[in-house]
């Protein structure tokens, strides 16, 4: 745990930073010195734990809502953001959904919302959130170990999403360089989440086998990504970008 303030005077909006990965993010930012801005869907309650919890720690961080399946849900964010804060120096895309189902019977429906949780609201809060930016500021973007190793079949769609987030990740880099600004994915594999918790949790045999995929042997935790996404947030990290960082474990060597 680090008690070095690298981030203080910085202000970051961690989407999707109500629970699970976000979550730990947001309080290992709030830990680091940034303001942060905590964003959730739906459930304002976890997302004001967060800023408590961020608070108890000494932070300091406001609540931001925003249902990111919507067109027009960045802009949205942004005029939020923008009453809680002058300015911008990290931006974390973190919100996602995941779906899990077969390659014969997944939906369009299914696979729109997909999309636009996963790639279209990032694409848009990084356009409209680099107005936003400092130069020298963080675009870092959520994606999975499963962009860079064959996906099961049921998880095509799901990997195919954060493929198109790994190219935007890399091209985007190009773009806002000449700023100092920074655009990296981190990938993680399989961390203990509500998303995972309903196989994960069933059995001490899932737990086991999620365990014996990481060369270290064990379930990844929301504060191991978060720990990798503090380094690039950091001055330590300017000289890294348009790249993706490996964070599954070392379940894909
Ligand atoms: P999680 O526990 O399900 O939390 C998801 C967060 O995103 C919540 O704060 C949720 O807010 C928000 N969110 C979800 N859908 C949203 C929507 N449509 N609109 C607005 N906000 C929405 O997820 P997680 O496991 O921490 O995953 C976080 C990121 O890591 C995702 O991008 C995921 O793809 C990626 N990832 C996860 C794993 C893993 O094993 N867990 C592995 C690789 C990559 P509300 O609760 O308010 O809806």
């Amino acid at each position: 745990m680090s008690t070095l303030k690298r981030l203080e005077g910085r202000t970051a909006l961690v989407t999707g930073g109500s629970r699970g990965i976000g979550r730990g993010i947001a309080e290992r930012l709030g830990r680091d010195g940034a303001r942060v801005g905590v964003h959730y869907g739906s459930n304002e309650v976890a997302a004001k734990e967060v800023v408590a919890a961020i608070a108890a720690a000494g932070g300091s961080a406001f609540t931001l809502g925003q249902e990111l399946s919507a067109p027009g849900a960045a802009e949205a964010l942004w005029e939020e953001f923008d009453r809680h804060a002058d300015g911008l120096d990290i931006l974390v895309n973190n919100a996602g959904i995941g779906a899990s189902e077969p390659f014969e019977s997944i939906g369009e429906d299914d696979f729109d919302r997909l999309f636009a949780v996963n790639v279209r609201a990032p694409f848009f809060l990084a356009q409209q959130g680099a107005r936003r930016l400092r130069d020298g500021g963080r675009i870092i973007n959520i994606s999975t170990g499963l962009a860079h190793a064959a996906a099961m079949p049921e998880l095509i769609a799901y990997a195919m999403s954060k493929g198109a987030l790994e190219v935007f990740t890399r091209d985007l880099s190009k773009t806002l360089g000449p700023r100092g600004i920074t655009v990296n994915s981190v990938a993680p594999g399989i961390v203990d989440t509500d998303v995972n918790a309903s196989w994960l949790r069933a059995s001490d045999e899932a737990w086991a086998g999620a365990a014996a995929l990481s060369a270290l042997g064990r379930v990844g935790t929301p504060q191991d990504i978060a720990d990798v996404v503090a380094f690039v947030a950091s001055d330590d990290a300017r000289w890294v970008t348009g790249h993706w960082i490996d964070a599954t474990g070392g379940s894909l060597s």
